[in-house]
């Protein structure tokens, strides 16, 4: 049930109305793979950082389970550095800058020891190099989940419909899902997506939850509110590192789990956002984790029996 996760590794320096960080670890990969750990201890990794990247995040990914065999470390080059400042209401960011150092030219060497893996996720990268992970695996894994950004349906469409071809689940967020689509309504949005590719399509809309469609069946999962949103920058990686991570633990790869794969996807990106960068994910307790899926329980949980959607 390996899982071979391939994104970002990266320097990130964020602002919100809360407070500003230095450069401190981000990267979608990052994300992804810390909160796959919490739920599969196979998870690899295929990534590329410059010699100026902190060992000890190295050793955290490994102490969490996650092997880094297949992270490349470029002597003498600088790590992929990402700067973003979130509006008033956190829900829309400005890329200040974005400086690709190694992820300019990575080329994406999977381990033979990776080989065989049953689930890949593809962070938000350059979709040729999403797709190359794909042509580069003997064999093609049970489930394949890419994230991908506006700025590809941007500057490299037609690259990126060629990779939609070949993977199962897309996750996105709603403006571009209306972006890709040429669709406002999310529901005609859903339907075109599908028909480029992905079967499944997430739709992620931030504090306002996430939407699954499949064929003609569309599930909602709510965002817990919460108290503290501090920084909600990796939250959609976390989503799906929670995601993919909890489908690799069950093995199990239906609507219907899909469904609770969602959910714990949404518990993983809740603890994300309430402190910055990977500071919350990176030591939580499973406890901690229950507690969270039982309170998305309580939050969506009523009576309504039968006989009263009846009228009686
Ligand atoms: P999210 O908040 O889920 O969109 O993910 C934010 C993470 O994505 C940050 O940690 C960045 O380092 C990373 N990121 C931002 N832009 C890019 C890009 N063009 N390619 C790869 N990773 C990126």
């Amino acid at each position: 049930m390996s899982l071979l996760v391939v994104g970002s590794v990266a320097f990130d320096a964020i602002e919100t109305p809360f407070g500003k960080t230095d450069k401190i670890v981000g990267g979608a990969a990052s994300y992804i793979s810390l909160a796959a750990s919490y739920f599969t201890q196979s998870t690899n990794l295929v990534a590329v950082v410059g010699d100026d990247f902190p060992n000890e995040f190295i050793q955290h990914l490994n102490k969490h389970g996650v092997d880094t065999t297949g992270l490349q470390i470029k002597e003498g080059e600088k790590s992929f550095f990402w700067s973003g400042k979130y509006h008033t209401d956190m829900n829309s960011r400005d890329t200040l800058v974005t400086e690709l150092n190694v992820l300019g030219d990575f080329d994406p060497i999977v381990p033979d020891a990776y080989q065989n893996c049953e689930y890949l996720m593809l962070g938000n990268l350059t979709p040729m190099v999403q797709k190359t992970v794909i042509e580069r695996l003997s064999k093609r894994p049970r489930l394949i989940v890419m994230d991908t950004m506006n700025f590809w349906m941007e500057v490299a469409l037609d690259d990126l419909k060629e990779t939609l071809k070949l993977v199962d689940v897309l996750t996105i967020n709603d403006e571009e899902a209306r972006q890709l689509s040429g669709e406002y309504s999310l529901v005609k949005a859903a339907a075109k997506i599908q028909a480029m590719g992905p079967k499944y399509l997430i739709i992620k809309k931030g504090e306002n939850g996430a939407l699954l469609f499949h064929e003609k069946e569309v599930f909602f999962a709510p965002a817990l509110p919460l108290e503290e949103v501090f920084d909600p920058t990796g939250a959609g990686d976390t989503f799906a590192g929670g995601f993919i991570g909890y489908l690799a633990k069950t093995g199990d790869i239906s609507f219907e789990n899909m469904k609770n794969a969602i959910i714990y996807g949404s518990a993983m990106a809740s603890f994300c956002v309430e402190r910055f960068g990977t500071e919350r994910i990176i030591d939580l307790k499973q406890t901690e984790l229950d507690h969270r899926i039982q309170a998305f329980k309580n939050l969506v949980r009523f009576n309504i029996g039968a006989n009263m959607a009846n009228g009686n």
